[in-house]
């Protein structure tokens, strides 16, 4: 009887990259329930956050109208008075310093229909400085997999798991961050495919595993070659695949002959043996899947061990079929959706470069604007140039997310305009100058593109609490003020302009969304979509393999600092927390940070499990409870970067990979100090 009260509104979670399909049970403008969608991909599972963590819609500071700087303090002010405010700074700011003095970041949490107006207002102001939390997760999969294939994107949808005999899972703990596909993952398992785990960390995924790689934080790239020498040496390679579709093969031999299994096992900790298995068990696999997350990006040589990864995967003609491929698992719920919309510096909606004429210039003739050719800052870059006057941040907490956060916070409070548009006043949001309120995933329409590359639906299921707004709807008054013609009336408008801008998406729109959604690419009305990637050929033309070799993290222990920390999430919690750490009941699960320490290294400390400790690096301390466990080894220390009363990102080491400029949050130096 209570089911029959309320109404179910169709969406998509508002979480992680899974994008689940949910039916949201709504009453009197409020939401009762959530359960998960039978008919969508997942199959009807949500996990914690999906299902019981939407509550912060309705959280009392949810923002409800706009806000200005006024002597110092954030009041309230009409929406007409905010936004004449940001447009009047923005066109003074650039009159006087150049449009490269403005810095632009959009967001893997707004629609694909916001990212797309977002970058669009951006370029139109004449700069390409606008980027998003991909340069902080997947750029060097972005980097790498373009050098490598000529695409960046996750080659199988997860439902293709179940295809692969062997599935490889590295640096990503599936489990608390991919809930839904994990289990998926688990499924697999069970049902016959073998499982082998490469990670540090001990994870949900290694109780399941057959084999457990337990390489040492940041030597990714000696075992991933370790893996090839075995295969070559045993003459186990795809001689066929290398010959067709390749280019490369001699040289990458040369240059794996040093990475014996002995040589590999006393530089990553891997007892040969496992190694040698491994090797074997992907190389003969009918059809063997690497997934893998920020464990193998976020290293200063991410983009070189995701090289070595393409490089492995192609050896052994593992790509491009069912059940065979290499996929960077998205984060964030629109991550994919934010990058296919040219939130980048370098690339303009559907993966064009900026400096392409002929991509550009297909852009400038539907926009009817002539456009800049040079490429944008990065967001890291954007915190290091003294170029930069203003940001104008939509839907980000670049205070708490990026590396060395106080750095981040103290460059943020000296720009000389800052314009922060989110649903809740951020860490971020109290340095700006205006905020701007904006409506959450459940008070909006739009797409999100998943892990996937599927584009689905989301929908209002209740009201925006006050004057917020939606994103789309606050870039379509700004637009024109700034002199950037928007003049959108609904989501849908804006995606019949991004199948003209974006090719890869030429074929999708609303009436053929439905419940299923589209995988990209999907270039005409008649294309049914793509799930897998690189089946006859790389967009490339020949896959290129491109020797890596390991090299030392920026910041090693030493006698000062002699743990290596590294960060990441829980499952309970999401990000920054704008939105878990406004749910009652995750709050209640998991209400504090945490240290994972191994036990001897606690008993060598005299740190009790449970007691408060000290962590510091060269770059600042914070103050958590002690997680004494040997989930993690010795030596190691883990803590997640959710929280901002302990935020991890205070420790974190800001150094970055040289052509994906993504930050090193997987290892920096830190020393341990009883409270
Ligand atoms: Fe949402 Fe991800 Fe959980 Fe699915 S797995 S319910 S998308 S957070």
């Amino acid at each position: 009887a209570r089911l029959c009260e309320t109404r179910p509104v169709r969406t998509t979670c508002p979480y992680c990259g899974v994008g689940c399909q949910m039916d949201v049970h709504v009453k009197d403008g409020r939401i009762q329930h959530v359960l998960g969608a039978m008919d969508g991909h997942n199959e009807g599972s949500l996990c914690v956050k999906g299902r019981f963590a939407l509550d912060f819609t309705a959280h009392p500071e949810r923002l409800r109208a706009p806000l200005i700087r006024r002597d110092g303090e954030l009041v309230p002010a009409g929406w007409d008075e905010a936004l004449d405010l940001v447009a009047s700074r923005l066109l003074a700011l650039r009159e006087e310093h150049g449009p490269r003095s403005l810095g632009f970041l959009a967001s893997a949490r707004c629609t694909n229909e916001e990212n797309y107006l977002f970058q669009k207002l951006a370029r139109c102001m004449g700069t390409n400085n606008v980027d998003h939390c991909a340069r902080l997760c997947h750029a060097s999969s972005l980097e790498a997999l373009v050098q490598a294939f000529g695409s960046a994107s996750p080659t199988n949808v997860m439902a293709d798991v179940v295809n692969a005999e062997v599935i490889l899972v590295t640096g990503s703990n599936t489990t608390e961050t991919h809930p839904v596909f994990s289990s998926r993952i688990k499924r697999a398992a069970r049902s016959g495919a073998t499982l082998v785990v490469a990670d540090p960390r001990e994870i949900g995924l290694t109780r399941h595993a057959d084999l457990w790689l337990r390489p040492r934080p940041g030597t990714d790239i000696a075992w991933i070659n370790g893996l090839m020498h075995v295969i070559l040496s045993e003459g186990l390679e795809n001689r066929d695949f290398i010959d067709r579709r390749t280019e490369g093969s001699e040289e990458l031999r040369e240059a794996l002959a040093v990475y014996t299994p002995a040589y590999v096992q006393t530089a990553t900790g891997i007892p040969a043996a496992d190694l040698v298995r491994a090797a074997r068990l992907y190389a003969r696999a009918g059809a063997a899947t690497i997934l893998y997350c920020m464990g193998i990006t976020q290293h200063t040589c991410g983009t070189d061990t995701v090289l070595a990864l393409a490089n492995l995967a192609m050896l052994c003609g593992q790509v491009g079929r069912p059940g065979a491929g290499i996929n960077p698992l998205r984060g964030q719920n629109n991550v994919q959706g934010s990058c296919d919309m040219g939130g980048l510096p370098g690339v303009l909606p559907g993966y064009g470069r900026v400096d392409d004429d002929a991509a550009l210039g297909r852009i400038e003739g539907l926009w009817k604007m002539s456009l800049s050719k040079t490429p944008g800052l990065t967001a890291t870059e954007m915190f290091a140039s003294p170029e930069l006057r203003a940001m104008y941040i939509m839907g980000e907490n670049p205070a708490l997310s990026d590396a060395d956060a106080s750095h981040a916070q103290a460059r943020l409070a000296a720009l000389d305009f800052l314009v922060v548009q989110d649903i809740f006043l951020t860490e971020t949001a109290r340095l700006a100058d205006v905020v701007l309120p904006a409506a959450s995933a459940l008070e909006k329409d739009g797409t999100f593109t998943n892990t996937d590359r599927r584009v689905q639906r989301v929908r209002a299921a209740v009201p925006c609490p006050g004057e917020a707004l939606p994103d789309w709807r606050i870039l379509n008054l700004l637009g024109p003020r700034l002199g950037v013609p928007m003049g959108y009336d609904r989501p849908e408008e804006i995606m019949r302009e991004i199948a003209l801008a974006a090719p890869i998406y030429g074929g999708i729109d609303y009436r053929r969304i439905r419940r299923e959604g589209i995988v990209w690419p999907c270039p005409d009305q008649a294309h049914p979509g793509t799930p897998i990637l690189h089946r006859e050929t790389f967009p490339r033309g020949l896959g290129r393999f491109i020797p890596t070799h390991p090299q030392a993290p920026a910041e090693v222990p030493d006698e000062m600092y002699p743990f290596v920390l590294g960060t990441g999430r829980v499952l309970e919690h999401y990000h920054t927390g704008t939105m878990t750490r406004k749910s009652e009941g995750l709050n209640r699960i998991v209400p504090e940070c945490f240290v994972e320490m191994n036990q001897e290294d606690a008993a060598r400390l005299g740190i009790a499990h449970g007691r408060r400790v000290r962590v510091a690096s060269r770059r600042g301390e914070i103050s958590v409870r002690a997680e004494v466990t040997d989930r993690v080894a010795r030596g190691h220390l883990f803590i997640p970067f959710h929280f901002a009363e302990a935020a991890a990102n205070v420790l974190t080491n800001p150094a970055l990979d040289p052509l994906a400029r993504i930050p090193e949050f997987k290892v920096c130096a830190v020393r341990v100090i009883p409270e």
